[in-house]
Parts: structure tokens; sequence; C-alpha cells
């Protein structure tokens, strides 16, 4: 399975890869805050994802790491 992997401090909240996500799989975590005082970008399907990296791409933090399956 490909792994995408969130460093919720890093984020800054700003949804560009949940709107980048074809398969719409990221959302901003409402119940969670993270230490910027932020709602982080938080994976609800990890196993929908495609490893496509867009989302990691986008992030203007670099907070995003895919791993793709071999
Ligand atoms: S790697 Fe692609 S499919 Fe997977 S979460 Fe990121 S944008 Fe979505
Ligand atoms: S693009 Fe980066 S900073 Fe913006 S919400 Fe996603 S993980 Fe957070």
């Amino acid at each position: 399975m490909n792994r995408v992997t969130i460093s919720a401090d890093y984020c800054k909240g700003c949804g560009l890869c949940a709107a980048a996500c074809p398969r719409k799989i990221i959302v901003l975590d409402s119940k969670a805050i993270n230490n910027k005082g932020y709602h982080p970008a938080s994976v609800i399907a990890p196993g929908s994802c495609t490893g496509c990296a867009l989302c990691a791409l986008v992030c203007p933090d670099a907070a995003i790491c895919v791993e793709r399956d071999a």
C-alpha cells in the first residue's frame, strides 16, 4: 500500500493538498489543532491513495511525504 505521511506540526492548514488530491482523501481535521494553531491535513482513506504525490508537490511547507509501493 502507498503511504502518505503528513507532519501535522509543519502544516498551516491551507488546504492545497486536499484540493489537489484526485481521490479526495485528504481533509483538514477539524478536531485537531497543531502547535501553530491550525487544523492539520489528514488522510481519511489511505487504502485509496494512488501514490501520485500531487499532495506533496503542492504543499508549500513540505509537510507531506509519499512512499509508493515498489
Ligand atoms: S499521493 Fe495522490 S492520491 Fe495519495 S493522498 Fe496524495 S494526492 Fe491523494
Ligand atoms: S498543503 Fe501542506 S500546509 Fe497546506 S494543508 Fe496540506 S499539508 Fe498542510
